[in-house]
């Protein structure tokens, strides 16, 4: 960290500043410009997080140089991290996955249905929501354990294992009793207090960003779960609100080797959610695998006209069997299996 001070400070007030430093057991080292002093503050900074040096008088700007993420940093490991859902890897130099399903958990027979047919197009984890977080209270909110019950036995009955999405802290102990990983939704990810209980679970939690978040931002929030102890998060871009109207949103690509290069994490892409049109979700889908992605996650529906969530960004079930070939064959070319 760094102290600015002001033209007009003084020496005493520049001794003040080393002076409190000094008393918290930091080191300072003052430079002498033309105009201005600079004061190198040297030691851990932990130190210097009840004390608002801003404040100071003398002080034009306080400018930290260390990260502010530490856990999810990519010195933190020196290598990226692998985070393990029931025996698939992802990350590192695992195979490129995906994650596939409904939006919505519906009924048995169509997540017992839908779950055969992903793991024929070669997903590898199953998804669905039994807790949806929709714009209107008077939207389909999910089957709720119901829901946790059919994505378990469609667990039991292809292997695949089951992600899903949790809204309420108070709901984790349930969902643990079905789920292999968790979800947190872009409208939750600086829900604090969910991000902690959530780091203090066994499961792997596949991190949302927001869509008006930064990409420092939804580190911090992985930090928030790595802190309570859970290291097994993945990051998942899955587009941001900008001024373009012809998508749901931004699908944000730059994100990708951005993420991977801040941070140990794996990177999972969701164009579904991002570009929100059917039509356009396989293009981008080839051009996440292309940018690093670790996993792609697509939502699909047998007959998306009557879905309960989300129809018109699901693919047909054909369309995706059609575009794993297409995913691999850009996986290999960027070095990667799928
Ligand atoms: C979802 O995965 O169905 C979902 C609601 O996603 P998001 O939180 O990204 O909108
Ligand atoms: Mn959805």
């Amino acid at each position: 960290m760094i102290i600015i001070t002001q033209r007009t400070a003084t020496e005493e007030q520049i001794e003040e500043i080393v002076a409190q430093l000094e008393d918290l057991g930091l080191a300072a080292q003052v430079s002498r410009g033309e105009s201005r002093v600079i004061v190198g503050v040297i030691g851990p900074e932990e130190l210097l997080r009840e004390k608002p040096l801003a404040s100071l008088p003398g002080v034009e700007a306080v400018v930290p140089l260390a990260k502010p993420y530490k856990l999810a940093s990519a010195d933190a490991r020196g290598h990226a991290s692998t985070v393990d859902i029931c025996g698939v890897r992802i990350g590192g130099d695992a195979a490129v996955a995906l994650i596939s399903g409904p939006c919505s958990v519906e009924g048995r027979e169509q997540m017992l249905s839908i779950a055969r047919l992903v793991k024929d197009s070669g997903a590898r984890i199953l998804r669905g929501g039994a807790f949806k977080p929709r714009t209107s209270p008077y939207s389909f909110q999910g089957l709720r354990e119901e829901g946790l019950r059919f994505l378990a036995e469609a667990r039991n009955e292809t292997g695949l294992p089951i992600l899903t999405e949790i809204m309420d802290a108070r709901d984790l102990p349930m969902i643990e009793r079905y789920a292999d990983c968790l979800q947190i939704g872009a409208r939750n990810m600086q829900n604090f207090s969910l991000l902690k209980e959530v780091g203090r679970s066994h499961l792997p939690v596949l991190l949302k960003r927001g869509f008006s978040a930064t990409h420092n931002e939804l580190i911090m929030s992985a930090e928030y779960i790595l802190n309570e102890g859970n290291e097994n998060v993945l990051l998942c871009e899955r587009g941001i609100r900008t001024f373009e109207t012809g998508t749901r949103y931004t699908l944000d690509l730059s994100a990708v080797p951005i993420l991977k290069s801040r941070t140990h994490l794996p990177v999972v892409v969701d164009p579904t959610h991002a570009v929100g049109l059917r039509a356009f979700i396989p293009q981008m889908s080839v051009a996440a695998v292309a940018a690093g992605a670790d996993a792609i996650m697509l939502e699909v529906h047998e007959s998306p006209e009557t879905a309960k969530s989300d129809g018109q960004q699901a693919l047909f079930p054909e369309t995706l069997s059609k575009l794993l070939p297409r995913l691999r064959a850009v996986a290999n070319a960027v070095g990667r299996d799928l």
